[in-house]
């Protein structure tokens, strides 16, 4: 079944791209390498800086650094003989991959909808320049060369403050018809019920209770007099781990809602593989077991044997997927 992947055409090494992380406390940047997809080579990420985004001084700001930013980074490149053929972004925000521009952006990130971002990169360094959304890059990145490279599908889902998701088919990243396209963490889940999301809804969606700090909130939301609080989900995975009977409960009935939300979205695309990544898939092992337990109570029959995998690039995959996304657009 995994015979069919279309395989990028993805130059040879030495062909380099200058990729950037836009996220709402920092905007990463590296010079990536990429092998041939077919090849079992990891990409090359090298000479990664960072600067913070500064998101509250507003979108104009963030933009105006953005552009000095990536002008320093290709002048670096060229004193150091390094040959760019291309600006990679990913950013935070839902993207228009087709224009470069921010479509929409959450509170975190003020005036950070409208801005053109591809254009304003690409006239500043004179290259050409591609966006993808963040979440999308880090799925093009694990999908390429991670933990999804042997198969032709991928869900990726990304597990840490918030939840967020990206859908890879072949190579490439399905944004859907308003470039919402992937958003897990808006998926429902009666769990949620009551509990205020990163949307904005109290309906009942899956972030609120299986984010890390989801997590931590549906912990001090039934905890009983007699459980000490906790601080944050690694505290809870912790206390799990060491078998205290709350923190077990809530993190295996966290992790089991999420399972039970990604079978829902196995069954509607029936993903090859479905990869997990972000800071909560360090929880351990109760977090894992009530994940697929979830999953296989959910999934439809031939959906149950999906295998759900931890992401291989770490925090390297936004920037390796942001090259991609570029290779994969020209
Ligand atoms: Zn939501």
């Amino acid at each position: 079944m995994h015979d069919d992947r279309a395989g990028l055409d993805v130059p040879a090494c030495d062909r380099r791209y200058l990729a950037f992380d836009i996220g709402g406390t920092k905007i990463a940047s590296g010079v990536v390498s990429l092998p041939p997809a077919d090849s079992l080579a990891t990409p090359l990420v090298e000479d990664v800086t960072e600067i913070p985004t500064l998101a509250d001084r507003g979108g104009d700001d963030v933009r105006e650094r953005l552009v000095e930013f990536a002008a320093r980074r290709l002048e670096q490149c060229v004193e150091a003989g390094v040959d760019i053929a291309g600006v990679g972004i990913g950013s935070a925000g839902v993207v228009d991959s087709g224009t470069g521009v921010i479509l929409s952006a959450t509170d975190l990130m003020p005036g950070w909808a409208g801005q053109h971002i591809a254009a304003a990169v690409g006239e500043a360094t004179g290259l050409p320049v591609h966006m993808v959304g963040d979440v999308g890059a880090h799925g093009l990145g694990e999908a390429t060369y991670g933990a999804g490279r042997e198969y032709p599908t991928m869900l990726s889902v990304g597990v840490g403050t918030g939840i967020g998701g990206a859908y890879v088919d072949h190579g490439r990243l399905i944004t859907g018809a308003h470039g919402v396209a992937g958003h897990v963490g808006h998926m429902p889940h009666g769990l949620g019920a009551g509990m205020r999301c990163s949307c904005g809804t109290t309906c009942g969606h899956i972030e609120p209770v299986a984010s890390g700090t989801g997590i931590a909130d549906l912990f001090e939301s039934r905890r009983p007099d007699d459980v000490p609080p906790a601080t944050n989900a690694a505290e809870i995975s912790r206390r799990a781990a060491a078998g205290e009977a709350y923190a077990t409960e809530i993190l295996s009935m966290s992790a089991r809602a999420l399972g039970e939300c990604l079978a829902g979205m196995g069954s509607l695309i029936d993903p090859a593989v479905i990869v997990l990544s972000g800071s909560v898939v360090n929880a351990g092992e109760v977090w894992w077991k009530a994940l697929r337990e979830g999953f296989a109570d959910g999934a439809l029959p031939r959906v149950r044997t999906t295998p759900l995998l931890r992401g291989q690039l770490g925090g390297n995959a936004p920037l390796i997927g942001a090259a991609v996304g570029f290779v994969t657009a020209q």
